[in-house]
C-alpha cells in the first residue's frame, strides 16, 4: 500500500492509539491486512446493445467478531485502496458501538448517473452474481453506500434469494421496507450523530442555542444530522454541498425548508437568492474551503475523505469536530487538531448509527419480529449514548483525543477475540 494513502492513513490512526492499551503483536499482525480481498469482471449488457466490462471489488477485512458488514460504493473513484481502508474502518466502527459483526466494503468503478435505470439494475444484479459464494447473513452482509441506495439493495437481496433460491432478507440491509428494510434506517446514520454530539455537548455542560454548527456535505446524514440539531435548538449557521456553501452571521438556517428549496432550484447558492421564507435570513455565499474554517463552535464534515488536511487543519476555528464522513480528516491534521486542543468525534463513533439501524435490520429478519421506528429509535439512542460513554471515559481517564479512546476501546474488543484463539505467549511455552 502507498505512502499516504487512504489506507496508510486510516492505520496510523489505529496505531496511535496502542500506546494506550496492551496489543499483542499477534494481534497487530492479523489486522495488519485484509482477510481477503475479492476483484471481479461484471460483464453488463447495455441498452445499445454493447456490452461493458465493469470492475468491482469486496473486501473483507477482518471475520474476528462476527459475520462481516459493508456497504457498496459506486463511483468512478472507486478504487481497492479506499475500499480496504472503509472495510477496515467498518471493522471498528463496529466494535466501538458493540455490535457482533466484523467489517467490510463493497465497490464497482462506475458513474452510475450515466447509466440507464435499467443498465443499474443489470449492473446491481451482475455485481451479486459474481461475489455470490462470499455473501451471506453469516458471512458477509453488504449494505448501501455512496450512489448505492434502498432500490439497489433490493435488487441485489432479489439476486441473492433467485441464484440460491431461498428467500433470505438478511443477506443485505438498507432494503426497501416493503422487502423486509427496517424502519428508521434512513435517518439513522444522522441520528447516531446527533445523539453523540448531544451527549458530548451535555459532558461539557454547553447550552444548544450558544453553539453555531456548520454542516460540510448537505446529503443524507448531513441532512438529517442538521435538522435534528435545529430542532434540539442549535445554531446551524453553514451548510455546503459539492457546488458550494451558505453561512449566516445572525439567525439560524432551517434545514427542512433549506432542503425543500434545494431540491427545486439544484443548488444551496440559489435557495437564499430566490426562496420564499429563507429570503429573511442575511447570508452569504462560501465556498466549501471557506465553510470548513469558517467562525464556528461546531463543524461536521458529511461529505467526503480527506477535507482537513495539514493544510487547513490549523485554520479551523470550531472547538468540536463531528465526523459523519469517512475519514475525513488525514493523520497529520489529526494531530495538529489534538495539539490545539479540538474535540474530534471520530468518524469510527459519530457515523456509527447506520450500521447499528443495519444490525437491527438483521436482527428483525432473522426472528421475523419487526419493530415500530419509536423502538428502533430508542434503541439507537442507547447504543449510540453507550459507545459515546465508553470512548469519553476512556478519554478523560487516559487524558488522550476521542479519536485514539475509540480505536483504543474497539481495539481490545478485536484483540481480545484474537487471543481467545491463542497467542504466540501461550504456545511458546
Ligand atoms: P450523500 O450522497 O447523500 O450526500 C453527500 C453530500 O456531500 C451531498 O450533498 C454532496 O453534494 C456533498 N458533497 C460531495 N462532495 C463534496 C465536496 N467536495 N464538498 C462539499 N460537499 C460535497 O451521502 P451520505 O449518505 O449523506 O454520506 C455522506 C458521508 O457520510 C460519506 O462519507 C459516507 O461514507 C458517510 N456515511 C454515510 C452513512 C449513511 O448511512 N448514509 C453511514 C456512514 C457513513
Amino acid at each position: 500500500m502507498q505512502k499516504g494513502s487512504f489506507f496508510e492513513n486510516s492505520k496510523r490512526l489505529f496505531h496511535k492509539s496502542l500506546q494506550h492499551i496492551a496489543f499483542s503483536d499477534d494481534a497487530l499482525k492479523i489486522l495488519d491486512r485484509p482477510k481477503e480481498t475479492i476483484e471481479v469482471t461484471i460483464p453488463v449488457r447495455m441498452d445499445d446493445g454493447t456490452l461493458e466490462v465493469f470492475t468491482g471489488y469486496r473486501v473483507h477485512y477482518s471475520d474476528l467478531l462476527g459475520p462481516m458488514k459493508g456497504g457498496i460504493r459506486y463511483h468512478p473513484l472507486v478504487n481497492l485502496d479506499e475500499v480496504t481502508s472503509l472495510a477496515f474502518l467498518m471493522a471498528f466502527k463496529c466494535a466501538v458501538v458493540g455490535l457482533p459483526f466484523g467489517g467490510a466494503k463493497g465497490g464497482v468503478i462506475v458513474d452510475p448517473k450515466k447509466l440507464s435505470k435499467h443498465e443499474l439494475e443489470r449492473l446491481s444484479r451482475g455485481y451479486i452474481r459474481a461475489i455470490y459464494e462470499f455473501i451471506g447473513p453469516d458471512i458477509d452482509i453488504p449494505a448501501p453506500d455512496v450512489y448505492t441506495n434502498e432500490m439497489i439493495m433490493g435488487w441485489m437481496a432479489d439476486e441473492y434469494n433467485k441464484i440460491s433460491r431461498k428467500l433470505t432478507p438478511a443477506v443485505i440491509t438498507g432494503k426497501p421496507v416493503s422487502l423486509g428494510g427496517s424502519l428508521g434506517r434512513n435517518d439513522a446514520t444522522g441520528r447516531g450523530a446527533y445523539y453523540v454530539l448531544r451527549e458530548l455537548v451535555k459532558a461539557l455542560k454547553l447550552k444548544p442555542k450558544n453553539l453555531r454548527v456548520a454542516i460540510q456535505g448537505f446529503g443524507n446524514a448531513g441532512f438529517h444530522a442538521a435538522s435534528l440539531l435545529h430542532q434540539d435548538g442549535f445554531r446551524i449557521v453553514g451548510l455546503s454541498d459539492s457546488k458550494g456553501g451558505i453561512l449566516t452571521e445572525h439567525g439560524t438556517l432551517d434545514p427542512s425548508s433549506i432542503m425543500r428549496i434545494k431540491e427545486k432550484q439544484g443548488t444551496l447558492e440559489g435557495v437564499y437568492c430566490k426562496g420564499t421564507v429563507c429570503d429573511v435570513i442575511d447570508h452569504k455565499k462560501v465556498s466549501n474551503e471557506q465553510l470548513l474554517e469558517s467562525n464556528v463552535d461546531i463543524l461536521i464534515p458529511a461529505a467526503i475523505e480527506n477535507q482537513i488536511t495539514k493544510d487547513n487543519a490549523g485554520r479551523i476555528k470550531a472547538k468540536i469536530i463531528c465526523e459523519i464522513a469517512n475519514g475525513p480528516t488525514t493523520a497529520e491534521a489529526d494531530e495538529l487538531l489534538a495539539k490545539k486542543g479540538k474535540l474530534v468525534i471520530p468518524d469510527i463513533l459519530a457515523n456509527a448509527g447506520g450500521v447499528t439501524v443495519s444490525y437491527f435490520e438483521w436482527l428483525q429478519n432473522r426472528s421475523g419480529q419487526y419493530w415500530s421506528e419509536k423502538e428502533v429509535h430508542a434503541k439507537l439512542e442507547t447504543m449510540m449514548i453507550e459507545g459515546f460513554r465508553s470512548v469519553y471515559s476512556l478519554q478523560k481517564s487516559k487524558k488522550i483525543d476521542m479519536r485514539t479512546a475509540a480505536y483504543a476501546h474497539a481495539a481490545k474488543k478485536i484483540m481480545g477475540a484474537i487471543e481467545a484463539r491463542g497467542t504466540t505467549a501461550y504456545f511458546k511455552q
